[in-house]
């Protein structure tokens, strides 16, 4: 009989800016759990967006983190340190029929598209699933800017009615089933332009690899869990019990961004917030 694995848990933010009070809650929720349940909190800094990530940005998590009292074992995992791993398992869909190239601009989706997918962003339409060999190798030659799609189609065919496991309101409740609508997102990039992966395929990869037993994350990802359950199916990686926590709003009752000007833990540090005062007013006191 195998042994029960240890319950780990982990914190996986993207250093594109200074954190909020949204990652904090994120990152408290998250490390309670871990704490109620007996096992690991983990944090993972997700940096496979080259363009938009800064190393300044991973320090500053560090210490916002460390400031919050939270400790976590061993060095964080970067993800850009690991394109390696996500190549492979990228090379493993292409091997299967399931990955395409498409060289569509996002004018050209927009124009295109037909709906939008839970995201709100334009639905692609499956362009460039009909170019003809010649054509792909072609522009493959001259060097077009590239993106690799899944053929959602193929994929969910091959995947038959597929299932998550929800633990609401947190991991420490009965998990439920439910049932994956991976058709809702069309044909997602597995690997971006300049880079070998994308968030669906590298967050997939590293909660295998790192042995997640739950992940705890905001509401808001919550429709993006139809992708990775497809993806954990077709690569054959273990699939988590989910938790979606609450998200903490600004006064105009909008998810708190960095693009909305969101007020950061370094902003209220430097007004003269102290951890505890994060801590209260979160509801973690
Ligand atoms: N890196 C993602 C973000 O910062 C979160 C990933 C996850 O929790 O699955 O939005």
């Amino acid at each position: 009989m195998s042994m029960p694995s240890e319950p780990i848990l982990r914190f996986a933010p993207s250093p594109n800016g200074r954190l909020h009070l949204g990652h904090a809650y994120s990152a408290l929720f998250t490390a309670h759990c871990a704490e109620q349940l007996g096992g690991q909190f983990l944090l993972r800094i997700e940096d496979t967006d080259i363009a938009r990530c800064k190393p300044e940005f991973t320090e500053a998590i560090f210490e916002d983190l460390r400031w919050l009292g939270l400790d976590w074992p061993d060095q964080a995992w970067r993800q850009s340190e690991r394109f390696g791993v996500y190549e492979g398992f990228a090379g493993r869909l292409r091997e299967m029929g399931l990955l395409y190239p498409c060289f569509c601009s996002r004018t050209e989706i927009a124009a295109a598209a037909h709906g939008a997918d839970p995201d709100g962003a334009p639905l692609y339409p499956g362009t460039c699933r009909h170019l003809a060999p010649s054509e792909i190798e072609r522009r493959l030659a001259s060097g077009h800017d590239v993106q690799w799609r899944l053929r959602g189609d193929l994929a969910i065919a091959r995947a038959g009615l597929l299932t998550f496991a929800v633990a609401q309101p947190t991991p420490l409740d009965r998990p439920q089933i439910r049932y994956a609508r991976p058709e809702r997102w069309g044909d997602v990039v597995i690997r971006r332009k300049g880079t070998p992966t994308s968030y669906h395929l590298s967050v997939v990869v590293d909660d295998n690899a790192q042995r997640i037993t739950h992940v705890t994350r905001g509401r808001d990802m919550e429709p993006s869990t139809d992708i990775h359950v497809l993806l954990q199916f077709l690569l054959g990686l273990s699939s988590p019990v989910y938790t979606f926590h609450k998200l903490i709003l600004d006064a105009d009752g909008g998810k708190l961004a960095k693009s909305r000007g969101a007020e950061t833990l370094a902003d209220l540090r430097a007004a003269g917030w102290t951890a505890d005062d994060v801590h209260a007013h979160l509801g973690f006191a």
